[in-house]
């Protein structure tokens, strides 16, 4: 943790492997697809994926790895020409391929002039034994970081949302990633239905006690073209919404409970104004950090204050 911030910062986890240069994710569509659409892992998708932006048009992308990461540099190059960059591979499910394909993809990006290094976001059933050799290998040439969607630590939740695992494949999943020396993140998604506020921080204190490198908290939001869509509309009462206040207060309290070591990347996820139904705070990530950060500092809150080692 540094003075400013009460928490320990995703820039400062990149200082470590970084220290002499700033460091930037690009996102990509390296044209994956979703396993549990088309019946391998599941059916139908997550209740909260919108459908609209799963298809194979929207998920077939014409450029390629190398084409967007080239594009993406313009942007930041032009305010810091020395910066270098992290191939995020962000859409869809990242390792949902052929070993020799997924090798291919991640090599490109490697290849592109001043990428360092890459993120690589999956699903924790799709992280096969035989991928974790080949990841095991790249981590020993460059910075790698491999992200689940955890989403919930509560098996019935992921029942309801659809998700095509359960919390053991996702313990499984990043305890099977950090034996192979690979640092190992998460997301969770916080006020799925059915999930109130203690259930939230008896989740803080599950992932509290996983060997994660870094977590992201997101709030839900209520997406057009949504299963879940459907079902608040029929049953907004089964939906634990929160205000901006309300989210930011079950934050301090999630974070205290997190194990102190945890780098914690996000807090919010920003949704395309035009898709959300419900919650629409319109504020940026940097903004509601701004806000928590002054909260905590008034409370005394700090990361890791009320973590029990279990
Ligand atoms: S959230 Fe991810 S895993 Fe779930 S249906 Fe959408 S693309 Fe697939």
């Amino acid at each position: 943790m540094n003075n400013r911030y009460p928490y320990k910062t995703f820039p400062d986890f990149l200082k470590r492997f970084f220290p002499d240069t700033k460091v930037q994710k690009i996102s990509l569509n390296a044209g994956f697809t979703c396993p549990n659409r088309d019946g391998t892992k599941g059916q139908g998708g997550c209740t909260y994926c919108n459908n609209q932006t799963f298809n194979p048009s929207y998920c077939k992308t014409d450029k390629s790895v190398f084409t967007q990461l080239e594009e993406g540099k313009v942007f930041f190059a032009r305010k810091y020409p020395q910066m270098k960059y992290l191939a995020y591979f962000q859409a869809y499910t990242n390792t949902y391929d052929e070993l020799d394909s997924l090798k291919k993809k991640y090599e490109e990006a490697l290849n592109t002039p001043n990428v360092v290094g890459l993120v690589i976001g999956t699903r924790p059933d799709c992280m096969p034994d035989s991928l974790l050799d080949y990841l095991e290998e790249l981590n020993k040439r460059t910075f790698l970081l491999v992200e689940y969607g955890i989403e919930s630590t509560n098996n019935a939740t992921l029942e309801r949302i659809n998700r095509g695992h359960t919390y053991e494949q996702t313990v499984d999943a990043i305890e099977r990633t950090v034996a192979r020396g690979i640092h190992t993140g998460g997301h969770v998604i916080l006020g799925l239905p059915g999930e109130n506020q203690e259930m939230i921080i008896q989740q803080a204190m599950q992932i509290a006690q996983l060997p994660l490198s870094t977590i992201k908290l997101h709030q839900l939001q209520i997406i057009k073209g949504t299963k879940m869509a459907k079902e608040y509309a029929e049953c907004p009462t089964d939906f634990h919404l929160f205000n901006v206040d309300n989210y930011m207060d079950l934050v301090i309290d999630y974070i205290q409970h997190l194990n102190p070591e945890i780098v914690v990347e996000r807090f919010l996820s920003q949704s395309p104004k035009e898709l959300i139904i419900t919650p629409d705070w319109g504020l940026k990530n940097f903004e509601f950090t701004n806000r928590l950060v002054n909260k905590m500092a008034e409370l005394g809150a700090y990361q890791g204050k009320l973590f029990r080692n279990q």
